[in-house]
């Protein structure tokens, strides 16, 4: 859409929020949708519960004016994301109040009320992630598209919806504070501009396929173990990374790695992903474990590929020289004792987070 006629849809937009008087209790309050809401090309949007009676409901900015508002801000700051480059609104645009006068949960028949608004927002802006902020927010989604997901179950991650991707996080008022530390909500954001630097990265843009990179290191790892479960591919692909890092100072790949139950997980070796990628690759399934090796019977001739450096094929020998032939227990317990994890579990320890599906950042943690 050109760039007037964005702005003419929105301003015909703000005009009808403005103009709307269907939830009774909504009457007295502001309409919270202008052009201080962000970018309408903005590639994040997120989303709120309702304009704080503090906050947006004087300021008439999302987000701006009250505890929620500066606590939004503060972890927008932390993950360095700026507020010119994103959209902030609320599932629903005025300010719900109790008796006594006091911020209200929006009801459903209010969420629903404000639903075509938000519907229409998402459409105009297109942005790549939508962030709900809240249950409020992410059960407001479901009435565009249904989801079925449950905040709880589901913080921190992103799901196909809606022609983009959805991140559910906790709201930044006071009381989510108590659900979630204010450190693991510091991940989320960074999880969340993590996300869109991948999606913006020429090479993540080869979403569906393993990049060339992680499939090399795919490879060398069959290559030499003749047979690999998806568990142990995963802990020698980050070992090999670590040591790679170890010895000298840079990343072997691009590939993205997070802090999972049973340890680091290479999204880039995603089990579809690698399967679309690598032609010569076979899988089975033996006892609930997914065994991978080369389609041919012979998997010597992918170990010799130099897709690697000659510092880096040294430091990749040494590395499968070290943990190639580890059992599982064996391959865990390495992993644990590396600085990145070991660094994670410090945090998760002491400042009680839970950093499930946070980026492993090999070279801030040496
Ligand atoms: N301010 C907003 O704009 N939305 C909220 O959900 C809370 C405060």
């Amino acid at each position: 859409m050109s760039a007037p006629a964005r702005d003419n849809t929105f301003s015909t937009l703000v005009r009808q929020v403005h103009a709307c008087r269907k939830c009774p209790r909504m009457g007295s309050s502001a309409r919270v949708l202008n052009y201080s809401a962000g970018a309408l090309t903005a590639k994040i949007l997120f989303i709120g519960e309702a304009p704080g009676r503090l906050g947006a409901d004087n300021t008439q900015i999302p987000f701006h004016g009250d505890v929620a508002g500066n606590n939004f801000e503060d972890l927008l700051s932390f993950a360095g994301i700026s507020r010119s480059e994103i959209f902030v609104t609320n599932a629903v645009l005025c300010t719900p109040k109790d008796e006594r006068g006091n911020n209200a949960t929006p009801n459903a028949g209010e969420v629903s009320n404000c639903s075509s608004f938000l519907r229409r927002q998402i459409d105009l802006i297109d942005p790549k992630i939508v962030v709900t902020l809240g249950a409020t927010a992410l059960a407001a989604v479901q009435t565009i598209e249904p989801h079925g997901l449950s905040l709880r179950q589901v913080v921190r991650s992103s799901h196909s919806w809606y022609g983009r991707l959805l991140i559910p996080l906790y709201h930044p008022g006071q009381r989510a504070m108590i659900h979630r530390s204010l450190a693991n909500q510091r991940s989320d954001y960074q999880f969340v501009s993590e996300t869109l630097r991948r999606l913006d990265s020429p090479k993540a843009r080869s979403a569906g396929v393993t990049k060339a990179d992680a499939l090399a290191l795919a490879q060398v790892i069959i290559g030499a173990r003749g047979k690999v479960s998806y568990f142990e591919l995963h802990k020698l692909a980050y070992l090999i990374e670590y040591l790679h890092v170890r010895r000298t100072g840079t990343r072997l790949t691009n590939a993205y790695y997070i802090r999972q139950k049973d340890g680091p997980y290479c999204t880039d070796l995603q089990l579809s992903r690698l399967q679309r990628t690598a032609s010569w690759l076979k899988v089975v399934k033996l006892k609930n474990q997914l065994i991978l090796s080369s389609a041919s019977g012979d998997s010597g001739h992918l170990f010799s590929k130099p897709e690697f450096s000659s510092v880096s094929e040294s430091a990749v020998e040494d590395a499968l020289r070290r943990y190639c032939y580890d059992s599982e227990a064996e391959l865990k317990t390495a992993v644990y004792m590396t600085a990145p994890m070991r660094h994670m579990l410090r945090k998760e320890r002491i400042q009680k987070i839970n950093m499930y599906n946070a980026p492993i950042d090999f070279l801030a943690a040496r």
